[in-house]
């Protein structure tokens, strides 16, 4: 009983994912931003689609939910916290609630930060960690609604999951995080490997995710990062890096 989860690159640089639970063969898709692409996608994958999770309100995140949902006729879950500025939800959920997608169940953390009510999923069978724009793999989110001290505690709640997790985040940004992590840990030969295995993916043209919490503990400085300030300082130069 495990589950299997597939990035589906969306608009420019956006990650849907599609979650197989491997026992009953129920499938949900994150973040179905684009519709068609979506659609296109669960068909390949044998047409059927039980569940929709969304992470937070962006429109990169949730626009193609009401459509995806007509043609499918799943259920559509989102953040309680969020709930009058995301599409209608048949499940409103709050940290420590759990998801069931088939035999496999997901629990939800809240991980407010990039956005208030942003929050994650992880499901132990499989070890897979839904982070969207809460951790990118060498990078975090911007906080665009909340603050480095809500950033630093989102981030450590998934620094004490398993190394092997999962981390499947909600954007390709890896190459351009890894040129500002270099920037600021020069010397850690863990960002070291990692960014040279980073650039091979990019030039032949595939994902750079899901990545481990392992290999972000081990090379990315937003979640090595020791207290909020220093989180802090990082994102604010991160924001002005060119
Ligand atoms: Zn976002
Ligand atoms: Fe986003």
């Amino acid at each position: 009983m495990s589950v299997i989860a597939t990035p589906l690159p969306i608009l420019s640089d956006n990650y849907a994912w599609l979650l197989r639970d491997t026992s009953s063969g129920a499938v949900a898709v994150v973040d179905p931003a684009d519709a068609r692409a979506v659609i296109e996608a669960v068909k390949r994958e044998g047409g059927r689609l039980d569940l929709i999770l969304l992470t937070h309100h962006h429109d990169d995140h949730i626009a193609g939910t009401d459509e995806v949902r007509a043609r499918f006729g799943c259920k559509v879950v989102g953040a309680a916290a969020d709930a009058y500025r995301l599409p209608p939800l048949d499940q409103a959920v709050r940290e420590g609630d759990t998801v069931a997608l088939g035999q496999a169940i997901g629990r939800v953390i809240d991980t407010p930060g990039h956005t208030r009510g942003h929050i994650s999923y992880y499901f132990p069978d499989g070890g897979v960690l839904i982070c969207a724009d809460t951790l990118f793999s060498l990078g975090c989110g911007k906080l665009l609604e909340g603050t480095a001290e809500e950033m630093f505690s989102s981030l450590q709640k998934f620094s004490l999951l398993p190394g092997e997790t999962l981390v499947c985040c909600g954007h390709e940004y890896t190459e351009s995080n890894a040129r500002f992590a270099l920037s600021v840990d020069p010397d850690n030969t863990a960002l070291q490997a990692r960014a040279a295995e980073v650039k091979r993916l990019r030039a032949e043209g595939k994902p750079t995710v899901p990545s481990t919490i392992a290999s972000e503990l081990a090379a990315n400085p937003f979640i090595r990062a020791t207290d909020a300030e220093m989180l802090g300082r990082l994102r604010a130069k991160k924001d002005v890096f060119r």
